[in-house]
């Protein structure tokens, strides 16, 4: 956070006013470079003590002008060279490049306790004195670390101690006004101590503030810290997991497909056996070939899906714009057998245009359409409505039937791999069609969900980004 903000303070230097580079001159003169040791507190303690260097220097500048015209009348030749030499000091502190900033900080203190001296000694009057000492108090507390607050309490009972004696041996005379009575070592300690007892005071709760802007600061970059810590773990695991999974795709797809024909093999084999040996065989037998040929085709199909499960989540072709009603007209061709079987309809208004992985867009709406069509209610001409609405991120398509309709605890349920509500015997199937249209919709950075109550048909929704 502290080379940030001086980062920031280095870097910004384009379109300033003439004060604002003066500002900037001063703060970086005072900060320098290397401030990377610092604490978040430390480093607003200085900060703010550059700053108000570069304010005290223009500000003491136009005090200067009353301070000569007031030693001119009164004929104090002293305070005039007095002020010289202590604005001479402050330039210096503020411009000499190289000085560590405690060095200045000190200076600074020495210059301001040295006017308030000079003016108790001076003015005949303690007011202006005692009110700088109580300034450099204030500004000690802030701009020194905690464990130096009381130190201007004491710097102040000195210097009071210091003046009471004074006064007492006549060495310095205030009055409270033209004519009135001279202040002596009483009436002295009781102004004085207000200023000591205010120092103190301070002194005792500033500290307290600091301490809990640095435990506040300390757990901020502690939180920060942690966070960044979890972000990268974070990253990690993801970039593990994205790992794993293109593994396990791997292995599904190599699997799947060497899988296939040892498969091929015995239901050929077994078809040989059923052709070749069928007047051999009773009845029994022929059931138990022709349940194995059954079982393996069942298992190609499966495979086959399987391959196709593990294809949704790969690209292997780059995105294009893809016209929606040209994709539907190819998939209600491609299911037309079955359209025309199930004397069903397939229908939609004009579609948009839209950025995506055609082969896997298309993919997904054959295989919702398809189920649209399968999962019909008896007897039924199914019909397959098509819609869409633009968001701002999003496309959002919707499949909608006229069929069984979906008991809503298996809303969740469907779009599982292998997860089916009916019967083999009943529909045929795998079980991996949703399955597939989940990873193509989140492929798109989109989603997919289903609305449906039993026996009214069901709206499948999903959404690809744009
Ligand atoms: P499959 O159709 O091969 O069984 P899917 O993953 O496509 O596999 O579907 C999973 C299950 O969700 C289906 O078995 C069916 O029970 C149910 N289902 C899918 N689409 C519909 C629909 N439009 N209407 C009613 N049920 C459906």
């Amino acid at each position: 956070m502290v080379k940030e903000a001086i980062f920031i303070l280095r870097f910004q230097n384009e379109g300033m006013s003439v004060w604002d580079k003066y500002k900037r001159y001063v703060e970086q003169a005072c900060l320098g470079t290397d401030t990377s040791h610092w604490s978040a507190v430390d480093f607003w303690r200085n900060k703010l003590f550059a700053r108000a260097i570069s304010f005290i220097i223009p500000l003491s500048l136009i005090a200067l002008i009353p301070g000569i015209y007031i030693a001119f009348i009164t004929d104090n030749q002293g305070l005039i060279i007095f002020d010289v030499i202590i604005i001479a000091g402050l330039i210096t502190l503020a411009h000499l490049p190289n000085i560590p900033i405690q060095w200045r900080k000190i200076g600074f203190t020495f210059l301001v306790y040295s006017v308030g001296i000079m003016l108790l000694f001076l003015l005949g009057n303690a007011g202006p004195g005692l009110v700088y000492l109580f300034a450099i108090t204030i500004f000690m507390i802030i701009i020194f670390p905690s464990k130096y607050s009381f130190l201007s309490t004491f710097i102040n009972t000195a210097i009071c101690l210091i003046f009471g004696l004074l006064l007492h041996y006549e060495l310095v005379v205030y009055s409270t006004g033209p004519g009135t009575e001279r202040i002596g070592f009483e009436a002295w300690v009781a102004i004085s101590s207000n200023l000591i007892f205010l120092g103190a005071v301070f002194s005792f709760l500033f500290p307290h503030l600091f301490e809990g802007m640095k435990s506040s600061f300390e757990k901020q970059e502690e939180l920060t810290k942690d966070l960044k810590q979890q972000q990268a773990q974070l990253k990690e695991s993801l970039q593990d997991l994205e790992n794993k999974n293109k593994e396990l795709e791997q292995f599904a797809y190599v699997a799947s497909h060497d899988l296939q024909e040892p498969l091929r093999m015995v239901s050929s084999f077994m078809g040989l056996v059923r052709d070749k040996y069928n007047d051999q065989l009773d009845s029994k037998g022929k059931q138990y070939i022709h349940f194995a040929i059954d079982g393996a085709s069942r298992m190609q199909q499966i495979i086959i899906d399987l391959l196709e499960y593990s294809r949704a989540g790969r690209v292997d072709e780059e995105k294009e714009i893809c016209s929606i009603d040209e994709m539907l007209s190819e998939v209600r061709e491609e299911l037309h057998p079955k359209i025309t079987e199930l004397t069903g309809m397939v229908h939609w208004k004009s579609m948009p245009d839209v950025m995506a992985y055609r082969t896997h867009l298309k993919r997904l709406f054959l295989n919702l359409i398809n189920n649209g069509l399968v999962y019909h209610q008896k007897g039924q001409k199914p019909i397959v409505q098509l819609s869409y609405e633009e968001t701002e991120t999003h496309w959002q398509f919707c499949v909608q039937d006229d069929g069984l309709g979906i008991d809503p605890i298996n809303f969740d349920k469907i779009f599982v791999i292998f997860k089916r509500l009916h019967r083999k015997e009943d529909f045929a199937g795998t079980g991996i069609g949703l399955a597939i249209c989940k990873k193509i919709a989140e492929l798109h950075g989109g989603r997919i969900w289903v609305e449906s109550t039993v026996g009214y048909g069901s709206k499948f929704y999903f959404t690809i980004k744009k």
